[in-house]
């Protein structure tokens, strides 16, 4: 048999797959599973947006293949949306938008279109694993940068080598963040764009999360910020934000020239998004605050519900303002890995370990509320009855 490309070897192993395994273990006993495990929304998506993909189906003008740079009824759709919800103005006919197969192919292609051998990649740790993963894929060099709670999970620009510095073409950075529900500064936007303004550096902001914020909290886009299109892409997904993890779309928006060598490598590799699916997501983003009010009152009070239980078990936690995750520390004694596997047989209880999500996650797990409060109840009810508490012992467990 031949060989596949000795690349793949250099990804990290999939955590998943021990955990897949004693899920499905324990579901063949008949054990009720919880997880709170991948981020995907349970929550269907909103019905205008059902409805324009229906009226688009229905058409036989989206039948076709779709333009390279996106539908007209989506790009105006994410032009106005910049505009009234951030205050950025960017324009489809200069090249400033581009749609995407869901954000995570527009950065894994980013990826693809600008990193070579020797190139180095600034990659957040823990982070989502695309960043990194795909840099080893193409031969590129990720370089860590540790997000660290003491620094409110915001990495240290100013301790990178100057040499790595020199040498890198991407940096990543996504707030609010994922897995850490982490948000960020406008200094430190600035203070991302003046580093890849010395450097010669496209500051890739993954702004999945921009519109799942709580608390009168806005999220920002990093465009709004002075400088910001001299060296930003800015990558956006519908996923989160409506429910369509499934629908497959997203956008870039920011600098043409830094976007069109990412066009240039979705023209030889894909066809664009389905017509129907573009109107529909232009449905979505033309409603955009009426229809992300409702969700995150949801998943808002979610939150609430499971950091106040975590407080009672012992945790010290502040209510994160973004995204459905909560990033939180292991019992003393336990790696991550350890107490994933004591939430799964003790408590039937699926999360990762944050070790999932970077070398930086060893000492943590990720909750994402991706259940109804009622289960969230039930699994902190476990939780109590199995004995967890933040300051617990793995001695005490095994005893
Ligand atoms: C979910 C997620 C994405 C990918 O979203 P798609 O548009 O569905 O591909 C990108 N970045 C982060 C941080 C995410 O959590």
């Amino acid at each position: 048999m031949p060989t596949p490309s000795k690349k793949l070897g250099l990804l990290p192993p999939y955590l998943f797959t021990e955990i897949d395994r004693k899920v499905s273990e324990a579901r063949a006993k008949g054990v009720d599973i919880i997880s709170l495990g991948i981020g995907d929304p349970d929550l269907p998506t909103p019905q205008p947006i059902v409805d324009a993909l229906i009226a688009g189906v229905q058409d036989p003008d989206t039948h076709n293949y779709p333009s390279n740079q996106g539908n007209i009824e989506l790009m105006t759709a994410a032009e106005n949306w910049m505009q009234t919800r951030f205050g950025v103005s960017v324009e489809a006919k200069k090249g400033e938008i581009l749609s995407l197969i869901g954000s995570k192919e527009g950065l894994a292609h980013m990826i693809l279109a600008y990193v070579e051998a020797g190139d180095v990649v600034l990659c957040p740790s823990p982070g989502y694993p695309v960043y990194n993963n795909y840099t080893l894929l193409v031969g590129g060099e990720p370089y860590t940068l540790p997000l660290l709670a003491e620094n409110g999970f915001l990495p240290d620009l100013d301790a990178i080598p100057e040499d790595i510095a020199k040498r890198t073409k991407l940096l990543f950075l996504n707030y609010p963040n994922n897995p850490t529900g982490a948000v960020c500064t406008e200094a430190f936007i600035k203070k991302a764009i003046a580093f890849c303004k010395q450097y010669d550096i496209v500051l890739c902001h993954d702004n999945a999360y921009s519109e799942m914020t709580y608390d009168g909290y806005q999220a920002p886009s990093f465009l709004a910020v002075e400088g910001a299109k001299d060296v930003c892409v800015e990558f956006f997904s519908l996923s989160k934000m409506y429910n369509m993890t499934g629908w497959r779309i997203g956008f870039a928006a920011g600098n043409a020239d830094l976007i069109r060598p990412l066009a240039t490598v979705k023209n030889n590799t894909d066809s664009g998004v389905f017509k129907a699916i573009q109107r529909a997501g232009a449905a979505g983003l033309n409603q955009s605050a009426q229809l992300t009010a409702g969700l995150n009152e949801i998943y808002g009070s979610r939150r609430t519900l499971f950091v106040n239980g975590l407080r009672e078990l012992g945790w010290n936690l502040a209510m994160p303002e973004a995204t459905f995750y909560l990033w939180l520390p292991v019992p003393t004694g336990f790696t991550s890995v350890e107490f994933v596997t004591f939430l799964l047989e003790k408590c039937g209880v699926v999360v990762p370990p944050g070790t999932g999500y970077g070398s930086q996650g060893e000492g943590f797990f990720r909750v994402a509320l991706t259940v109804p409060e009622a289960k969230l109840t039930e699994v902190l009810e476990r939780m109590k009855t199995a004995g967890v508490r933040f300051d617990m012992k793995t001695a005490a467990v095994a005893g």
